[in-house]
């Protein structure tokens, strides 16, 4: 079989490594990212994804589906959410694991970085319509736009040369949206190490999103009427926190929320 040849590889590069402890560190290195690589060439030629799916629908419906048929018995008839969630596609950022959402508590628009674009009928039709829906016909109560840490669409973001050129079809135009993040953070933080600003630019996107959705008619409607808020959050998987502010942001103290404690802190 293929795979044992990969397998028996792994086996005798790592066994060389142990014994070789006088290797030096370059040739180490080198091993280690042989090794590495043939592990995930025989990870995905183990992995079969029919199968994998197959088994997380049969999950969900044994301990979620058939466990509640209340729910899933109301969910079937119509959907009321309170909350319309913006979050990156990152796989390692899912508001229903992190928030524990859970079926027909949130309409969820996922995209690059979590941004919410301003009113443009041509370019952004998408997310448009589903904040239309989402307000005018769910009525949802709150629109929570929520970053985290680590996101390459923002890294991409604050990467992208001053001078316009783009290497992508797509991604640095999308992120674009929140242009004006990355020139507050480059302004009030443009000496501090990128990764920091990174962060920063996060938040600070997250804002800008916030701000674009008052371009929204029919959010500053529900604003006024006091039907609808808004709200920015920041997951941060790295510390295993989550932390949520209001858009009136400094005016209102935000809640820090971490793994184990839960407290307000002064401001986002
Ligand atoms: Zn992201």
């Amino acid at each position: 079989m293929a795979n044992d040849s990969y397998e028996e590889a792994i086996a005798a590069l790592q066994q060389l490594l142990s014994e070789k402890a006088e290797l030096g560190s370059v040739a180490a290195a080198k091993i280690d990212r042989i090794t590495g690589e043939l592990q995930s060439i025989a990870e995905r030629k183990n992995f079969d994804p029919v199968e994998r799916l197959k088994n997380g629908f049969i999950n969900f419906k044994r301990e979620k589906f058939e466990k509640n048929p209340n729910l899933f018995n109301k969910l079937s008839k119509g959907q009321s959410p309170k909350f319309m969630v913006f979050a990156c596609s990152d796989s390692r950022v899912c508001p229903s694991h992190m928030l524990d959402l859970q079926p027909g508590e949130a309409f969820m628009v996922r995209n690059i970085a979590n941004m919410v674009p301003a009113y443009d009928k041509i370019r952004y039709s998408g997310a448009g319509a589903a904040i239309e829906y989402a307000v005018l016909h769910l009525k949802v109560q709150e629109i929570v736009v929520i970053g985290h840490s680590c996101c390459g669409g923002i890294k991409g973001l604050m990467s992208t040369p001053d001078d316009g050129t783009t290497a992508s079809e797509f991604i640095e135009d999308w992120v674009k949206i929140c242009l004006a993040a990355k020139t507050k953070v480059k302004a009030e933080s443009g000496d501090s190490k990128f990764g920091d600003q990174c962060t920063k630019c996060e938040k600070a996107a997250v804002n800008v999103s916030l701000g674009n959705l008052l371009t929204y008619p029919f959010v500053r409607e529900g604003l006024v009427k006091n039907t609808l808020a808004l709200k920015g959050g920041y997951y941060d998987f790295v510390k295993g926190s989550f932390e949520l502010w209001s858009l009136d942001v400094g005016l209102s103290p935000s809640l820090y929320v971490s793994s184990e404690n839960l407290y307000f802190s002064e401001s986002a």
